[in-house]
């Protein structure tokens, strides 16, 4: 079977993590592996109450196919929450996506030809690498700092793809506290992101799944909405803000990138599922999807505050041990001494019934083997204290005894 496979099955490699969180999965472990919303957040009955609606009043459109852009009634639901939150779209500026993770994909199928250059952070989320491997584009990481990457670094590779006559295409950017890093991307750097790419012909995949979960300070407007040009394509997911079982988001983009879009979706699903749309459409009408979202950064803030706290008072004191302070989403990063292997650690960790997840998998050039991500969305806050303590002491044994 294998010589019948695709020159792009063959580039994708397993994920030897995968292995690796299996393990994390087993009674006992806290895991800050998975970076997955906590399940009771979900609005179980506000869902019952749609279902009922969608599946009896709605069946016509909700159990029937669907127009490839989505339903119309969705969009526009989805524009008067996005208006009333400062970014006013039109409809024939977004479709709706089987979350963003298709939006992704489809960005990645219109645009990219094998050899094509994507820049993205070093690290960064892990479904993105992914699609750009399956569609054998050519990954150039671009080393981040504490306001997001370092645009110097990108303007020099771009120089030097020119230089050897290849094909930028497309920067990839999560800009609110980022998956992995929990780092936000500063209003200075975007507008001069949207500059850059105009000046090199880029796109911009904006991908925020976690912008309106803010804990802190004013939000940064997006990329999209400093974008004159219509370079930015925007994803927006509701897997954080409702659920992922939903696999809904909208992509915004210009009519004409959409167009493009809508034509090689067809092939992939024909349509985002009916009857999701139409259940977020009969929620979104029936309730404050704000008052929703302030609900949420109230439990998800609890959580941070939580992890924080106990990452200062469990952490060994370390000159080369450090991690981020994200002001809003899931995600803590850190980073420990160099000659501390995450993978290594992780296998103490697990000994100790705490898990996380390697940093290594995040970065596009084989680096980060001295950092781990930590998502504190799925505990509760004295487990999330119970778990920094094993952290703390299997993170103290590894330095006292130099694994390597
Ligand atoms: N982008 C980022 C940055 C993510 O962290 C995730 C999921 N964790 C996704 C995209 C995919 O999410 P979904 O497809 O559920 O919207």
């Amino acid at each position: 079977m294998r010589e019948l496979l695709s020159q792009r099955a063959r580039g994708v490699k397993r994920s030897e993590i995968r292995e690796l969180l299996k393990l994390t999965e087993q009674p006992g472990i806290i895991s800050f592996a998975g970076g997955l919303p906590d399940p009771e957040t979900f609005p179980t009955q506000e869902f019952a109450q749609a279902a009922q609606q969608v599946i009896q009043q709605d069946y016509h459109k909700s159990l029937q196919y669907g127009a490839t852009e989505g339903d119309k009634r969705f969009r526009q639901a989805v524009i008067d929450w996005l208006t009333q939150e400062g970014l006013p779209l039109r409809l024939d500026e977004i479709i709706a996506t089987s979350a963003a993770q298709q939006g992704l994909d489809l960005i990645c199928k219109v645009f990219l030809d094998p050899g094509d250059l994507v820049y993205c952070d070093l690290p960064t989320y892990l479904g993105a690498i992914q699609a750009f491997t399956a569609y054998q584009a050519e990954k150039i990481g671009i080393p981040m700092e504490e306001d997001g990457m370092n645009l110097e670094v990108l303007k020099s590779k771009l120089e030097e793809a020119r230089r050897a006559d290849k094909r930028p295409k497309l920067v990839y950017i999560v800009p609110n506290f980022q998956n992995p890093s929990g780092i936000t991307l500063s209003e200075a750097k975007r507008k001069e992101l949207v500059e850059i790419a105009q000046q090199y012909n880029l796109l911009i995949m904006e991908d925020d799944p976690y912008g309106w979960l803010r804990y802190e300070d004013r939000p940064i407007p997006s990329l999209k909405s400093l974008d004159k040009y219509g370079r930015v394509i925007l994803l927006v997911s509701f897997s954080k803000l409702l659920c992922p079982g939903l696999r809904l988001g909208i992509l915004a983009a210009s009519p004409d990138v959409l167009s493009e879009i809508v034509k090689l979706k067809q092939p992939t699903d024909l349509c985002t599922p009916s009857f999701t749309q139409s259940l977020a459409y009969h929620y979104l009408r029936a309730h404050d999807f704000h008052e929703r979202i302030e609900h949420l950064k109230r439990i998800y803030k609890e959580k941070r505050d939580a992890m924080l706290e106990a990452l200062e008072e469990y952490m060994p004191r370390h000159p080369e041990i450090h991690w981020t302070r994200p002001q809003g989403g899931f995600f803590v990063w850190m980073t420990l001494p160099e000659y501390i292997d995450s993978t290594e650690l992780l296998r103490r960790a697990l000994s100790a019934q705490v898990a996380f997840v390697t940093g290594s998998a995040f970065f596009v050039d084989g680096s980060g083997k001295n950092t781990l991500r930590l998502s504190f969305a799925e505990q509760k806050p004295e487990v999330i204290r119970e778990g920094m303590c094993r952290l703390g002491q299997t993170i103290e044994e590894a330095i006292a005894t130099r694994v390597t």
